[in-house]
């Protein structure tokens, strides 16, 4: 095997238990996956041209009219709000991000905000929060109410927005119904929302306008891509805020997947997405993994990821002390993981075991969003199969490491 990755860059190189994260790089593309970025990187594209062809193939797969390829869920964020401001005016687009005296207000309900939803704030838009947590805060017992949604539009408003997570996935046709009453584009974040492959359809079948999905979560595609779907002229909006539009209008042909019978009658400049482009490699990769991905038998998927874990949990069981259990994902048709409970008289503690592992040569990381409370999860889905013996034996070292210097 040739050296194709430089040494120096090499040495920065991971076993990642910990799922998806972007600081640990996102998804590992499949051979096919990674063959058909390598050619793509090798030929030249009209880009409006590609992105039309993926817009047919992300409409298909979501529901949507049109689709369009960004460099990941946070930039398809940024380009709905982008478009729900400006649509087709191109004096907005070229405004953008300075929203003064545009209509420039999103809606969204308090139990549905995230630290991604910046990426919003980033085209101009100011989110409006709406509603309260009082549910969640244990303060009281009711969710979120129409009239909450309703009252707070004015003429300012440009979008409601709605997160499709396991939590907040019920308020999404509530929202839908007052912003389709307002005739409002309601935009959900389901970035991380897969599988299962149903929910690729669901927050359009749930009556959102715009939706966002990453691309390199579990599509499985590269790193920094994303999918955006939905209504044909907020997509075009997007589109044309993010590709390169230096060129005269006599010679734009518009692609129909964007355009329909809509003629633009001037151009604008380099739009808000600009610096976002989402490139050639990224747009042929995350279609071929998007195809994979629908292709996937989810009840074999799982059984695979759950031998797997069963194999591992085998390979690391043992000491006093530390618990090991297959958990479910965070939501229906999600993949399972493996939960590692450390007692508190155990001999090492859940921290003692990521500092060892970030040790191992090459450095293992596992899911840490417990670690306080003593439970480490292992997340393979960014993990090779040929790197699993590696995670067994640095794993299998570090839990029994105090007991067995
Ligand atoms: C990961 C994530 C994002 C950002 O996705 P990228 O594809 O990394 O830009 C946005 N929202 C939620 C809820 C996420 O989990």
């Amino acid at each position: 095997m040739p050296q194709l990755i430089p040494t120096d860059l090499e040495a920065a190189r991971i076993i990642n238990a910990a799922g998806t994260l972007t600081r640990l790089s996102g998804a590992v593309v499949s051979e096919r996956v990674a063959a058909a970025m390598a050619a793509a990187a090798q030929c030249s594209f009209d880009m409006w041209a590609l992105q039309a062809a993926a817009s047919q193939r992300i409409a298909a797969a979501t529901g949507a009219e049109a689709g369009l390829v960004t460099t990941g869920a946070a930039a398809g964020l940024t380009l709905a709000a982008a478009a729900a401001i400006a649509g087709d005016d191109i004096a907005r687009m070229q405004a953008l991000p300075r929203s003064e005296g545009l209509a420039n207000e999103i809606l969204v309900p308090r139990t549905h905000r995230n630290g991604y939803d910046r990426a919003l704030a980033a085209a101009g838009a100011r989110l409006i929060d709406i509603g309260t947590a009082d549910r969640q805060t244990d303060a009281g017992v009711r969710g979120l109410e129409d009239w909450e949604v309703e009252t707070a539009i004015t003429p300012a408003t440009v979008a409601i927005l709605g997160n499709a997570s396991a939590a907040t996935e019920a308020d999404l046709p509530l929202l839908a119904a007052v912003a389709a009453r307002h005739r409002l584009p309601l935009i959900v974040d389901a970035a991380a929302q897969l599988p299962p492959q149903a929910n690729l359809t669901a927050p359009l079948a749930a009556g959102a306008t715009l939706v966002v999905f990453s691309g390199g979560k579990a599509i499985g595609g590269p790193q920094a891509s994303g999918l955006l779907a939905g209504r044909r002229d907020l997509i075009r909006s997007a589109a044309l805020q993010m590709l390169d539009m230096d060129v005269p209008l006599r010679s734009f042909v518009p692609p129909a997947a964007f355009f329909g019978n809509h003629r633009p009658t001037a151009l604008p400049r380099h739009g808000i997405g600009r610096g976002f482009k989402a490139s050639k490699e990224a747009i042929v990769g995350l279609m071929v993994a998007l195809d994979d991905f629908l292709a996937r038998d989810e009840a074999s998927a799982e059984a695979d990821m759950r031998s797997r874990l069963e194999r591992l949990k085998d390979r690391i069981a043992g000491p006093a002390g530390i618990s090991i259990e297959l958990i479910s994902g965070r939501r229906p048709g999600a993949l399972p993981r493996l939960a590692i409970d450390f007692a508190p008289a155990a001999a090492v503690g859940a921290d003692d075991v990521c500092r060892a592992l970030r040790r191992h040569s090459p450095p293992i990381h596992v899911g840490e969003g417990f670690v306080a409370s003593g439970r480490l999860i292992i997340d393979l889905i960014a993990t090779r199969p040929v790197d699993d013996e590696v995670l067994a034996v640095g794993l299998a070292a570090a839990l029994t490491r105090v007991r067995n210097p």
